[in-house]
């Protein structure tokens, strides 16, 4: 706890009456049995040199809610004695004017959460909609950018993703890119097709590409939903919103409200009246006004807290999204948050702990790239190595495929998460951070935005103009033959 000038002077060596003359000089009356602040002691110690090194007494239990592997909710959902299940976060990717914002503005319009109704929509980056008594949480950023930005921060928010498809333009560029990115982070995926409204509208067309990219309707013995809707009209929504609550309900999601919340943030800016404001979305636990938290590396006790219809609320519970304020600094999307029992434990790990611990665990996950590759792969940490492929031409981006799925070297085989004909985009350097994996362009240069987001993400860009080479250098790499100076 805190520390009187007695304690410091003992702990410092010094007698008592030599502190208290240091805090007169710095402007603090003081007695041998004051008890000091912070602040004070700060400055007592500074004035010695001595670096001051709070003990840090907190539950291991903390420390590891707060950094556990995101994917590890299994053994703890089981453990748990009191989880319940929780609503679905769900996403909606597609390609650029297939209707997503639309749609969500629909399904937001038609379906606000009861009780609620009257309230300010606020565009908060999530929002929560009732349906026969269920809720289901929507991240309002449409695009799949936001989905993996998020995901490279290691954090897993999505349960469900809805591919918005225009059934008038079928399977575009960014269709196939939404694909590559729900798979990759395995999210199961329900496909709207939009638009059926219009008279050029053809949803075989859809189904049919969309097969050729697994994703087989159940009608032709797939196991892919698909939901024809016109969200400019408001059709079809209640089916779709079914649907969201079907899979959800197989996918068993279970959150305990019981206790401590922690999740992740979804979106944050400064405010010039309210300073640092975060929405936050809670994946577990139930988060209540004065709450003394951690979020990213920094910390706070939430002040206030304001829903997605702009309602001042007390508390809110798993998959809720909302607005708080109180932290010390702005966090950053993707960033998780762990409430502590009291706030001088979330003040310590906020400023100590979590920022380092943080800080390694980026460090700690250095990108594979064609010169670590074998070393990974030593250390037996690879089993796989995941690329994506873009090409001048559709064919040879297939021809190039097939041949580096075929290199096998000692039981460490090659995936392909993703493949496009054109330049290399940011959405591909963005898949490959979030997934560990190397992007090859073949004919083919990575865009201005491509160019520094691999920069700033590490991400190994592979350009080629000869089809064997590519291979050759994969192979190589993976054999811990890489010529260096390549
Ligand atoms: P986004 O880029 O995917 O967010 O697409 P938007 O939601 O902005 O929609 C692009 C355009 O398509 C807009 O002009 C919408 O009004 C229109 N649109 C969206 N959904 C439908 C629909 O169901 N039917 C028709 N006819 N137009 C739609």
């Amino acid at each position: 706890e805190s520390l009187s000038v007695g304690e410091l002077a003992n702990k410092l060596g010094r007698e008592p009456s030599e502190i208290i003359k240091k805090l007169f000089l710095l402007g603090v009356m003081a007695t041998i049995n004051q008890e000091l602040d912070k602040d004070a002691i700060e400055l007592i110690c500074a004035e010695y040199d001595v670096e001051v090194e709070e003990e840090i007494r907190i539950d291991v239990t903390d420390l590891e809610i707060y950094f556990e592997d995101p994917d590890s909710d299994e053994d703890e959902a089981e453990s748990a004695t009191e989880a319940i299940e929780r609503p679905p976060v769900v996403t909606i990717m597609g390609h650029v004017d297939h209707g997503k914002t639309t749609l969500l503005d629909s399904i937001r319009d038609t379906k606000v959460t009861q009780g609620e109704a009257g309230g300010i929509t606020q565009h908060i980056g999530a929002y929560q909609i009732e349906s026969n008594g269920k809720k289901i949480t929507f991240l309002d950023t449409p695009g799949h950018a936001a989905f993996t930005t998020m995901r490279a921060r290691g954090a897993k928010v999505t349960d469900l993703t809805i591919l918005v498809v225009a059934a008038d333009d079928g399977v575009m560029p960014q269709t196939v890119e939404a694909i590559s990115h729900a798979k990759a982070a395995e999210v199961p995926i329900i496909v709207a097709v939009n638009k059926m409204d219009k008279p050029s509208a053809n949803p075989d067309r859809v189904m049919q590409e969309l097969t050729e990219h697994g994703l087989v309707p159940e009608a032709w013995g797939g196991d892919t939903i698909f939901v024809p809707i016109s969200a400019l009209k408001g059709e079809g929504i209640d089916q779709l919103i079914e649907m969201i609550l079907l899979v959800a309900e197989v996918g068993e999601l279970k959150a305990d409200p019981k206790v401590r919340a922690k999740g992740t943030v979804i979106e944050a800016q400064l405010d010039r009246g309210r300073g640092a404001v975060a929405t936050l979305l809670v994946q577990d636990g139930t988060l209540h006004v004065g709450d003394p938290i951690v979020v990213g590396n920094t910390y706070g006790r939430v002040r206030a807290m304001i829903n997605d219809v702009g309602r001042r609320v007390k508390e809110v519970g798993p998959s809720a999204p909302v607005e708080i304020t109180g932290l010390s600094n702005v966090p950053q999307a993707g960033d998780r948050f762990v409430v502590f029992k009291d706030e001088k434990t979330a003040r310590q790990i906020g400023e100590t702990r979590a920022g380092e611990a943080i800080q390694e665990q980026r460090t700690e996950k250095a990108r594979v790239t064609l010169d670590n590759l074998f070393e990974q792969m030593k250390e037996g940490e690879m089993k796989e190595i995941n690329l994506i492929v873009k090409a001048d031409v559709q064919g040879t981006v297939e021809a190039m495929a097939a041949s580096l799925m075929k290199i096998d070297v000692e039981g460490v085989n090659v995936k392909i998460i993703h493949t496009g004909a054109g330049a290399i985009n940011e959405s591909d350097i963005s898949l490959a951070a979030a997934s560990n994996a190397i992007v090859i362009g073949f004919n083919v240069r990575p865009d201005v935005n491509a160019k520094r987001a691999a920069d700033e993400e590490g991400v190994d860009v592979r350009l080629h103009r000869v089809i064997y080479k590519v291979v050759e250098e994969i192979e190589s790499a993976m054999k811990g033959l890489l010529d260096p100076e390549f």
